[in-house]
């Protein structure tokens, strides 16, 4: 018998005994595209776009930074995004952390209408917002002006369930590989998948003990190297578990999705907010809810 459902080991008696089966979609934020180690921009767009095609041609979505978009090469790789059928929603303009003091709700909606401005004409463009760090306000006031902002210009929030971290992961390789472009990737690829299985069965778990059911999952990746080298083996992995590859147009049509937690300070993933808001579940919730210090220690032990 489980204490919780949380424990290590449990999971997999609940699956069984709920029988349904998790799935989950990719969602890729940031389109930070402007790298070369390795690979060439180029490339980078091209091995990601094929992870997803070749995996059922499973469509994500890709939450665009616009500021990315500033010079035409920026937009011709995005448009093969678009071309290939996966979403596009708003990640703002700048990036802004929501929850530092001097962003005031003004500011940040404008970051957000300049984003929209130069991806509105694509035609896979949806009015998602993704919020940067997914920091949605430090204050109730501030919170609830810019939900009121996203709702009256037709907005909802494209939530994550699956947070995670692999930008920390990233950042290692990245600069790894760019010391020596020959250098052994294999252990980076087994600490992410390992990290992206144990996050998926820590937020599925929770929305289970929150929910009573398990949600149409939107997993937190970033538009990287990791994930040029590593997408398709993330894809395999979620399959070869017995989860459901799913397109995220698909998975924002959860309920969880309308959700509106009032708890602050808002933000994180939409599971953790919601387990936030009942208070009966405050030993299972870190803050953040993910971060690279949670997989520094680890990091540092495998020589990464
Ligand atoms: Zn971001």
């Amino acid at each position: 018998m489980c204490a919780s459902a949380l424990a290590f080991g449990c999971f997999r008696a609940n699956l069984a005994v709920t029988k349904d089966q998790p799935a989950v979609a990719i969602t890729m934020d940031d389109f930070q595209w402007n790298k070369s180690v390795k690979l060439s921009p180029k490339e980078r767009n091209r091995a990601i776009l094929e992870a997803l095609r070749s995996r059922g041609d499973l469509k994500a979505a890709l939450f665009v930074a616009c500021r990315n978009l500033e010079n035409d090469e920026g937009m011709t790789l995005l448009r093969e995004w678009d071309r290939a059928g996966h979403l596009i929603g708003n990640h703002s303009f700048s990036h802004k952390y929501l929850n530092n003091g001097k962003v005031t709700p003004e500011v940040f909606d404008a970051d957000i209408i300049k984003c929209e401005a130069l991806i509105k004409d694509l035609p896979r463009f949806q009015k998602l917002f993704r919020f940067p760090y997914l920091k949605e306000g430090e204050t109730a006031a501030k919170r609830d002006a810019v939900r009121t902002f996203l709702k009256e210009n037709g907005y909802r929030t494209g939530h994550v369930t699956i947070d995670a971290s692999d930008w920390a992961i990233d950042d290692r390789l990245s600069a790894r590989l760019a010391k020596d472009q020959l250098a052994d990737t294999k252990k980076y690829r087994d600490f992410y998948l390992g990290h992206m299985w144990e996050r998926a069965l820590y937020y599925d778990g929770l929305a289970r003990e929150v929910l009573g059911r398990s949600v149409q999952h939107t997993v937190l990746v970033h538009f990287n190297l990791l994930n040029a080298l590593f997408l398709g083996d993330l894809l395999d992995m979620f399959r070869s578990k017995g989860w459901k590859l799913i397109d995220a147009v698909e998975a924002f049509k959860d309920p969880v999705f309308s959700a509106e937690p009032r708890i602050v300070p808002a933000g994180e993933s939409i599971v953790w907010a919601l387990a936030k808001e009942t208070g009966k579940f405050d030993k299972l919730l870190r803050y953040p809810g993910e971060d690279s210090e949670y997989e520094d220690a680890k990091m540092n032990k495998l020589g990464l």
